[in-house]
């Protein structure tokens, strides 16, 4: 046997190997890169694969290459590949905001390193003497920014129950700038009538930004009810693996200055996200529909079960009909999504400590939108950052547990509660 019968026509290099060798920086095949203008028109899970993504064009890597270098290399003083320095932009960053962007609808995003600096960009929008009305049961932690703008810069906020729509009228004031919409609400779900509230804002000059964590763009797209700026957690289930803290701010279709003022604030306030870490919110991308769907599947199998419970006083879950904004939900969303929150009866804390200690699948920590299900106490965990009188005005009262469900069998989870609630103290 010849030596050249043992080399493999696979290898280049070999004098075997028979395909074309394409050199690095040769511009994309005709044909790798053809997708992209088809995705817009294509269908949710088809959008969740291939947004972003497409070969790459040094050496068609199916996957965006991770560009783990902080500099580019500029060809002559007038001269480089489109990057400069990866706090102001990098590649594998630009195909998870191209992905995402394209997902809500947008013209475009950008990508922070966590939820909480994806709010601070969006909040350094304000100018200078702002007033800002929030949900009156936000995220904790967006309750601690908004506090800390308020002592630090002089941003004046009101916290109201933005389904009272005239109390949403009534509480805007000349200088107010800015809506903060979470919709569904953490931990309460209540949810807010996004083109209802855009209206009164538009008519007053102020911006409405919609956190759309709790429900991701493949069941809710504020855009198409006239948001102003959408803004996510990415820790939560557009990465959905609980293995990276991510955030985005995204601008409004059309809006090309509104993208360069969000872009800009992430370069100048120093909150990109790393190559790496964008690179694993793209690949949770993908899954993003499956997912969904699996979290809603469970979601709903366990609030019909906990509504049926009876150590359960309440179930805080839009996707159910007797949820007080279930018509909201069916018009605004396309579905209701995986999380759920409900209060034990009798709520003492020796009771809620029982519950937590005795399941077994759902894991006691913070954050939510993982595929394993995680089981909250809001008040002293997630929302411990709020004032008593804070937590009370938004109804987060001890005996309130919340939980994200995982993409786990429903009939687990449900048996785990079934004996954690079956055994409470009396
Ligand atoms: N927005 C919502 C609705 C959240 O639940 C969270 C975190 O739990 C955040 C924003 C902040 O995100 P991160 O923890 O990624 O900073």
């Amino acid at each position: 046997m010849s030596d050249e019968a043992h080399l493999d026509p696979n290898v280049p290099g070999n004098p075997a190997y028979h395909f074309t060798i394409v050199p690095p920086g040769t511009p994309a095949r005709a044909g790798w890169a053809s997708r992209a203008g088809l995705v817009p028109s294509a269908g949710l899970a088809t959008q969740c694969v291939h947004a972003g993504v497409q070969p790459d064009p040094a050496y068609g890597a199916v996957m965006p290459p991770i560009y783990q270098s902080s500099t580019f290399a500029f060809r002559d003083l007038c001269t480089n590949a489109g990057y400069d320095y990866t706090r102001s932009g990098n590649p594998t960053r630009a195909a998870l905001e191209e992905a995402i962007a394209l997902l809500e609808g947008g013209q475009g995003a950008t990508c922070t390193s966590t939820g909480m600096s994806a709010i601070v960009v969006a909040l350094n929008l304000l100018p200078r003497g702002s007033h800002l009305l929030c949900t009156v049961d936000c995220y904790g932690g967006t309750f601690r920014a908004l506090e800390h703008a308020r002592s630090a810069y002089g941003l004046d906020v009101t916290y109201l129950d933005l389904a009272d729509l005239d109390a949403v009228r009534d509480a805007f004031r000349p200088e107010t700038r800015m809506v903060w919409v979470e919709t569904p609400s953490n931990p309460m779900l209540r949810l807010t009538d996004i083109r209802a509230v855009v209206e009164i804002a538009r008519a007053r000059g102020a911006l409405v930004a919609v956190d759309n964590t709790f429900l991701s763009p493949v069941l809710q797209r504020p855009f198409e009810h006239g948001a102003d700026l959408v803004v996510h957690s990415t820790t939560k289930y557009l990465n959905g693996h609980s293995d990276v803290v991510g955030g985005a701010v995204v601008a409004p279709p059309g809006n090309l200055a509104m993208l360069q003022r969000i872009q800009s604030m992430n370069n100048l306030l120093g909150t990109s996200q790393s190559p790496h870490d964008c690179f694993l919110v793209l690949r949770g991308l993908k899954t993003l529909l499956l997912r969904m769907r699996a979290h809603e599947l469970g979601a709903a199998a366990v609030a019909r079960f906990l509504e049926a419970h009876p150590a359960v006083a309440r179930v805080h879950y839009p996707g159910l009909p007797n949820h007080p904004q279930h018509a909201l939900a069916c018009a605004q969303q396309r579905g209701f999504g995986g999380m759920l929150s409900f209060e034990i009866r009798d709520g003492r804390r020796d009771r809620v400590d029982h519950v937590l200690a005795t399941l077994r699948w759902f894991t006691l920590a913070e954050s939510l939108g993982g595929v394993e299900s995680l089981v909250a106490h809001p008040a002293s965990m997630t929302h411990a950052s709020m004032t008593p009188e804070a937590r009370r005005r938004a109804g987060i009262t001890d005996g309130v547990i919340r939980l994200s469900i995982g993409i786990e069998d429903p009939a687990d989870l449900i048996a785990d509660l079934d004996r954690a609630l079956g055994s409470l103290p009396a």
